[in-house]
């Protein structure tokens, strides 16, 4: 009994027979369609991801972002304070480095600045390294 492709109707050989059943020409094509697919469908995915990563910037700025919305934002680099989304005063960049400043009581006395003794949140501007410290 011949086997033949699915799709084109050509004889598959022996070895051909084992494998599938479109010949090799009709299987890269599949595979070739099954790639642009797969990455058409990631390309929705990214759009969708990147509309809902707008959604939440915008309510944030408005401060109307979900808990989770903030974290995310976070996460990606942006400032929260007071469930708002910050940005920065001098240049109005929105995404800052962070780091965590420890500062000793003594220092802390010197610079007048005791709230800060437990450890400061502190946000480096990325842009004009602008400095936004957080007692927290
Ligand atoms: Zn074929
Ligand atoms: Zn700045």
């Amino acid at each position: 009994m011949a086997k033949t492709c699915a799709e084109c109707g050509k004889p598959l050989s022996f070895f051909q027979r084992l494998g599938s059943s479109t010949c090799p020409k009709c299987q890269a094509e599949a595979d070739r369609k099954q790639a642009a697919a797969a990455e058409a469908e990631a390309e929705v995915h990214a759009r969708l991801e990147q509309e809902a990563a707008e959604k939440r910037y915008a309510a944030a700025l408005l401060g109307e972002a979900s808990q989770d919305d903030l974290r995310r934002l976070e996460s990606d680099g942006y400032l929260i304070a007071g469930e708002r989304l910050i940005r920065c005063p001098v240049c109005g960049h929105d995404k800052f480095d962070q780091q965590r400043t420890l500062m000793n009581t003594s220092a802390a006395t010197l610079f007048n600045v005791a709230w800060v003794s437990g450890g400061a949140d502190t946000r480096i501007c990325r842009r004009c390294t602008h400095v936004m410290w957080f007692a927290r």
